[in-house]
């Protein structure tokens, strides 16, 4: 293949533009590398691209435009447009909206902006002021930092005419540096924890498998608190080693200020991070330093798999089966399997780690596709949770109370001793519906097919599907009837409530995602429980992941049954994900936990299982049960998703697509539906489903292309394909 194009030759460009196809340009002035990110004209507009190869040259010489420049950024190598080419095939996502999500950055086409920064020159210093002395001695003190004016008068408490009169005297000079600037080295070899037995054994299996710089992925098992994320930093720690970079996904990474922290201790300072709760400048310097080489390690979101790597070497994907690793909109991808397909081509390793792993992955591993290695007991003397079931049919609870008194009796224990109790119930807000009593009706959205969820610490009902608040009314909309409107059911505000009166001296803390008005405040509340600074944690699945709270002992499932019944063919497996990891959230300290586990439903499989600890059982029982059924990993699914302002125009392209189905047949594949959507409507649209089933190794994604290939779309309807969908709403 070219590698480089001079001056006026053709080359194809690809642009994050919504044409989905190759345009042809001459190669800019002084030329371009396969691979640049190239400004290039498009009508009036000035557009982002990437050099994709020789251009088609079916245009007529003189209409071809040329390129205007070639940006400042390394070109993109050949590893990533391959994994974007593969992955826009996987997803039947158009490569530009692949090049879109490898863009995420602002600013890449801006001339590189500089800073002034300064440098120490070696001479005698007996003679200057102590001010002088102060500021060369924070140059020295802090090595090669490259200090500005501000920061350098700042460190050193002078105005910044000090830092000049040193210029002039010639013990500083001035430099100019560009404003992105590789990040601070990670030292591999600086604290390493002494590993017990197990972990040696693990770690050296995944240090083995980074060295070999060849592709593998295996799946790292053990219950949290086994020292999964100690052995894995030694894998990261082997990659920093051979000079390749490393990648940590993490789930809710906004979050996770202790894992960060955690890096620090081991290699000295902090990785890269990626997510959306990043200034602009730091996203375009982690960008760029991924690019050039200018960072080591990433610690990230889902889309921290687009980066322009130099050159990757290890992949983790820590809480492998956490179901936000899948994108529910925009480019539908799951970053779990992606991770798997980006190490494939650049020969990376990838480690799976969870302490509940997904049916998939487990499957994965029982075949010998991922290698397995685990980690079965808590590190030192820390035992695992002690699960018990709370026969809820059996309590005797007045009615809107929901704390049973099995479970009041283990908090009031809890507060004599001042240890933390947590009590976890997965739905935001106060109440999940409001009802008028004289008429029966229910509150709903209305753009949405959704009940509105009261929110009394907001004073608002809310849509959890389109975000919209709404005042609480006083008279009901239906009927008119004043004061009769009444909540029913609880959110985590209401359980809070519940505790307050039940243990009135109690610090209850209510934690859950709409509550903090940023992930800063968010961040310093999760830390000051882990302080101890509450008694009564009152919470969400944010609490469930991944935060450590050493004080906590006692976690208090509110309604274990809540996803057992959806149509979610994950239901049982996301329950029972869930409960785990809630339970282990208590006794990671010193003193040992328990787990209650309110339900209706004791001698439900999935209760059983989460009581007796016989995990692999579960596994096993659940793999059946989706074999029966063709049902993921045994069988591939697609969802598609039809929107529309009219219920009959999406019912309607629905109905056509059913009709002709030719091109799923020949592979074994069949279509369900159309049907209207559980949730029928959102913000104003309509909602149409099919669903596609086929065996494992039908070639899926080409026989959905040419299905849809002859069908035209009005500009009004929307159809969406969903490979591997895990929601079905
Ligand atoms: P996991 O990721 O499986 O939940 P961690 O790696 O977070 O487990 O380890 C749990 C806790 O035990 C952490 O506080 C960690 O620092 C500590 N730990 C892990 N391994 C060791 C070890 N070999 N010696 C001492 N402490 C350890
Ligand atoms: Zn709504």
């Amino acid at each position: 293949m070219k590698e480089f194009y001079t001056n006026g030759e053709l080359i194809s460009v690809l642009t994050t533009q919504p044409i989905d196809r190759f345009l042809d340009y001459t190669a800019p002035k002084g030329g371009c590398a396969i691979g640049a990110f190239v400004e290039v004209p498009l009508g009036p507009r000035k557009v982002l691209g990437v050099v994709w190869g020789t251009g088609k040259g079916d245009l007529d010489k003189e209409k071809v435009r040329s390129a205007i420049r070639v940006l400042d950024v390394a070109p993109m190598r050949n590893e990533l447009k391959s994994f974007l080419e593969k992955a826009s095939d996987y997803t039947l996502t158009s490569l530009s909206n692949m090049l879109k999500l490898a863009t995420r950055a602002q600013g890449l086409s801006d001339q590189p902006s500089m800073k002034t920064v300064y440098i120490r020159v070696p001479g005698n210093v007996e003679n200057l002021t102590s001010a002088r002395k102060r500021v060369l001695k924070v140059i020295s003190d802090y090595g090669e930092v490259p200090f500005t004016l501000k920061e350098l008068s700042e460190q050193a408490g002078v105005s910044s005419n000090v830092v000049k009169a040193l210029v002039k005297t010639g013990n500083l000079i001035e430099v100019h540096k560009p404003k992105d600037v590789p990040f601070p080295r990670l030292d591999p070899l600086l604290k390493r924890r002494s590993l017990n037995k197990v972990q040696t054994q693990a770690c050296n299996i995944l240090v083995s498998q980074v060295k070999s710089a060849k592709f593998s992925t295996t799946l790292l098992r053990g219950v949290t608190g086994s020292g999964k994320t100690e052995v894995y930093m030694e894998a990261v720690a082997q990659c920093l080693r051979q000079d390749r970079q490393a990648l940590v996904l993490l789930p809710e990474i906004a979050l996770t200020a202790e894992f960060l922290a955690r890096v620090e201790v081991r290699f000295g300072v902090r990785p890269a991070e990626w997510h959306s709760g990043l200034t602009v400048t730091e996203r375009r310097r982690t960008w760029k330093m991924a690019g050039q080489g200018g960072l080591q390690m990433v610690v990230g979101a889902r889309s921290s798999l687009f980066l322009p790597f130099k050159s990757l070497g290890l992949i983790v994907v820590d809480e492998e089966h956490d179901s936000s690793y899948k994108q529910e909109n925009g480019v539908l991808y799951n970053a779990r399997d992606m991770a798997v397909l980006r190490a494939s081509i650049a020969n990376a390793t990838v480690i799976l780690s969870s302490a509940t792993p997904s049916l998939e992955t487990w499957n994965n591993a029982e075949k010998g596709k991922y290698k397995k290695i685990e980690l079965a007991k808590r590190v030192g003397s820390a035992l695992l949770p002690k699960v018990v079931a709370v026969d809820m049919r059996q309590q005797d609870l007045p009615s809107n109370h929901w704390i049973s008194p099995r479970l009041q009796k283990e908090i009031l224990l809890r507060l004599d001793a001042e240890e933390q109790s947590l009590l976890f119930l997965n739905r935001r807000g106060y109440a999940p519906v409001t009802l008028c009593r004289e008429c029966g009706e229910q509150l709903r959205c209305q753009d949405c097919d959704a009940y509105l969820v009261e929110h009394r610490f907001q004073k608002r009902l809310m849509c959890h599907q389109c975000g919209e608040t709404y005042p609480i009314p006083q008279k009901c909309p239906f009927c008119g009837a004043e004061g009769c409107l009444s909540v029913v059911g609880p959110g985590v505000e209401r359980i809070s409530e519940e505790a307050k009166a039940l243990f009135p001296e109690a610090r209850i803390v209510t934690l859950s995602s709409d509550m903090f008005g940023s992930i800063r405040a968010l961040k310093q509340q999760l830390e000051e429980i882990s302080s101890g600074g509450a008694d009564v944690v009152v919470g969400t699945q944010l609490v469930a992941k991944g935060h450590n709270f050493p004080y906590l002992t006692l976690v208090g499932v509110i309604d274990a049954d809540i996803s057992l019944h959806g149509i979610d063919l994950r239901a049982a497996e996301r329950t029972f994900q869930l409960l785990q990891q809630v339970s282990g959230r208590a006794g990671r300290g010193k003193k040992p936990g328990l787990a209650l586990v309110q339900t209706h439903q004791p001698e439900h499989p999935v209760i059983r299982a989460i009581m007796s600890g016989d995990e692999v059982g579960f596994w096993k029982a659940e793999s059946i049960t989706r074999k029966i059924a063709g049902a993921p990993p045994f069988g591939r699914l697609a969802g598609v998703l039809i929107t529309a302002n009219k219920a009959e125009d999406a019912l309607l392209v629905g109905t056509e697509l059913a009709r002709n189905t030719g091109p799923l047949l020949k592979i074994g594949a069949k279509a369900f539906g159309p049907a209207v959507a559980p949730i029928s409507r959102v913000r104003g649209r309509f909602r149409v489903r099919l669903l596609i089933k086929s065996h494992k190794g039908a070639k899926l994604q080409i026989a959905i292309k040419e299905w849809l290939r002859p069908l035209k779309l009005s500009s009004d309807v929307r159809l969406s394909i969903d490979i591997d969908p895990q929601s079905f709403l």
